[in-house]
């Protein structure tokens, strides 16, 4: 036959020893390793970012960074903000305005006075309000004594009431005078970093409180209500904001403003409010923006807005794997280290745990030679095995507490696929034996790591119309449609029947969120052949792989996830393109559990998975239209 053993080409710890893994060092434990002090330091494996955000840190520049989440977005982010000077930080104060109430003064002092200067007026007011009450006390004294001199109690008792009175309950004038820290600094942190992901406007771009008491001496001064939005807490430093596109049009057209202008007043965001019609003078908002999302950020994102961030800044893509080297390696050790030491709480890892979490990595990363740099959720499996250890009072975090922990956790996607699987089984929607006439177990990758079986159905019937047409549903999207038109091309050269008077369908089953990408060719080819060829198909082999529209096999996304998805729902035998071999990162048990069969051409593919009886008098009818395969093989 054509299968071949999988070359076993997970390194075992020994052979990463041997490979010189760790390059020398003699590390027993991720405490040995020395975690850099500062944030930018710390990233790992996006060099690029990196040195954009040193230049931007400097010219003080926007940057606009699109990437997967958990690639390090706003960690970068943070890090520039420790990059910025913080000698140029301010802070901001609101005083009232004597000649206009709504519309409140603004100051800025150097960073860290504001505090003082608040505790000056306060200090004053109370001396002022201190002065009054000592007036008004020997005023009273002074009324009741006249009072005792001539008698006049009851006149005397009534003046020092009403005088006492009107002291308790008016708000003295000086006490409503003080101004408000707006934004303050200690002299020591650094330049700020401001997340405003998901603010509504009031939150970003500052806000007026609502006074329910107006007016009789009860309100509150309209300066002291005013609030900073983030732009404001931002200013002299760094706002950060994920998900740019979820912002309202709205509020990315006062961010515009804002950048623009390098200042933004302050009012009630609430129109009903009685903060609405309070207005301050301009606020200064000086500050270098992160904008960040996925690629579709930048379509949902304000034209202007990326204009701006594109003429005065930086666009960056973040990378999702990294080179398997051994200085790369070193870094995602240093990666655990960090883990660990900014946990605090979770022991560290031995030797052979690092080795397992770098073993996984290389698993997620879905590419030969590659280390994943989604390290969010890398971080969260470090997190979970540390504590594993930890209650188990473990002196350090080892290989079965990060083995404990991969099944632990699990992303959503996996534990759906499973309970998939599982229920699919009861209805007998996923038939993992005997055989079948024109249907093919497919497979597919759900969200990024988690593969399920994808059965594909074919029928042939006699055309309706002049000429045949090929019918796929299941919510196929653009460039699965693409790979049904190219399959079609095949099937008339392959079949030599002449399809012009039959109407292929094709169904994808259970394919509720639609189907993307070209990697069910193969499957689709396969169960086209066998409707028309009336060969059965055998169910305990499970197939992926792209097809061009000469037959070749070629490779496809996912191959790990969609073995292990075959194994688990019980099929025999996988057949992937030859060229993903080496992504092959399947773990152990699933070795025992499944036959890996790499292909290079469709032949191979019908000749693993069509039934032996029936196959031969169509491939040798194939073999003789001279349709040949780029590799030969031998038919035994
Ligand atoms: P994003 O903003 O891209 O969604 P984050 O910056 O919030 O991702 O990353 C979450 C966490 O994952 C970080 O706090 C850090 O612990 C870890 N992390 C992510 N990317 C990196 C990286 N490139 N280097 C080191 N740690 C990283």
């Amino acid at each position: 036959t054509t299968s071949t053993e999988i070359p076993n080409i997970e390194l075992t710890n020994d052979e990463l020893e041997d490979m010189d893994v760790l390059s020398g060092l003699e590390l027993s434990a991720s405490s040995d390793i020395d975690v850099p002090p500062n944030l930018i330091d710390q990233v790992i494996g996006q060099e690029h970012a990196v040195e954009v955000i040193r230049k931007a840190a400097v010219q003080r520049r926007h940057v606009m960074m699109i990437g997967t989440p958990g690639t390090g977005k706003s960690m970068l982010a943070k890090a520039m903000a420790e990059l910025l000077p913080k000698e140029e930080l301010q802070d901001i104060l609101v005083y009232p305005n004597p000649e206009d109430n709504n519309n409140p003064i603004i100051r800025t002092v150097p960073a860290s006075r504001g505090k003082q200067i608040v505790n000056a007026h306060k200090v004053e007011a109370r001396k002022k309000i201190q002065m009054r009450s000592t007036l008004i006390m020997l005023l009273i004294i002074g009324i009741i004594g006249y009072a005792i001199i001539t008698y006049q109690w009851l006149m005397g008792i009534i003046a020092a009431a009403f005088i006492f009175m009107a002291l308790k309950y008016s708000t003295p004038r000086e006490e409503t005078m003080v101004p408000k820290l707006l934004i303050s600094h200690d002299p020591n942190t650094p330049a700020p970093f401001v997340d405003g992901t998901g603010s509504h406007a009031g939150a970003l771009l500052g806000d007026v409180r609502h006074d329910p008491f107006q007016s009789g001496g009860l309100e509150t001064p309209s300066h002291d209500r005013v609030e900073g939005g983030a732009i404001h807490r931002a200013h002299g430093g760094v706002l950060f904001i994920d998900e740019i596109n979820t912002l309202t049009p709205h509020s990315q057209q006062n961010l515009l403003t804002a950048l623009q202008e390098g200042t933004f007043p302050i009012t009630g965001q609430s129109e009903r409010s009685s903060g609405a019609m309070v207005r301050t003078e301009p606020v200064p908002c000086r500050f270098v923006m992160i904008a960040a999302g996925n690629i579709d950020a930048i379509q949902g994102m304000h034209p202007a807005l990326r204009s701006r961030i594109r003429g005065y800044g930086y666009e960056v893509y973040m990378r999702e794997t990294m080179e398997d080297t051994p200085e790369n390696r070193k870094k995602f050790l240093r990666f655990i280290a960090q883990e660990v030491k900014n946990d605090g709480k979770i022991p560290h890892f031995d030797r052979g745990a690092m080795l397992e979490v770098l073993r996984e990595a290389r698993r997620r990363s879905n590419r030969k030679g590659h280390l994943t740099l989604k390290l969010r959720d890398m971080g969260g499996l470090i997190r979970v095995a540390g504590d594993l250890a930890r209650q188990e009072g473990a002196e350090f975090t080892s290989v079965k507490h990060v083995l404990a922990a991969k099944s632990a956790s699990r992303s959503i996607e996996d534990q759906i696929s499973d309970e998939y699987i599982r229920r699919s089984r009861d209805y007998d929607i996923t038939v993992v034996e005997g055989t079948r006439i024109g249907r093919v177990n497919g497979l597919a990758v759900m969200g990024s790591d988690s593969g399920s079986v994808l059965p594909v159905m074919a029928e042939v019937t006699p055309s309706q119309g002049a000429t045949g047409t090929v019918i796929a549903t299941g919510m196929l999207k653009e460039i699965a449609k693409e790979s049904i038109t190219n399959v079609s091309a095949l099937i008339k050269k392959f079949t030599g029947k002449d399809v012009r008077n039959m109407d292929i369908h094709v169904q994808f089953i259970g394919t509720y969120g639609g189907v993307e990408g070209d990697s069910a060719s193969v499957t689709v080819a396969t169960a086209v052949i066998s409707a028309i060829e009336n060969i059965p198909v055998r169910q305990d082999v499970a197939m992926t792989g792209s097809l061009s529209v000469r037959g070749d096999v070629l490779p496809i996304g996912g191959v790990t996830y969609k073995i292990e998805a075959a194994a688990k729902a019980g099929i025999k035998k996988v057949i992937i393109p030859r060229s993903n071999l080496d992504d092959v990162l399947i773990e152990d048990h699933y070795r025992t559990m499944v036959e890996v069969v790499p292909v290079d051409h469709i032949e191979e593919v019908l000749q693993n998975a069509l039934v032996p009886e029936n196959r031969e008098g169509f491939l040798s009818k194939l073999r003789k239209m001279a349709v040949t395969p780029t590799t030969i093989f031998d038919p035994n």
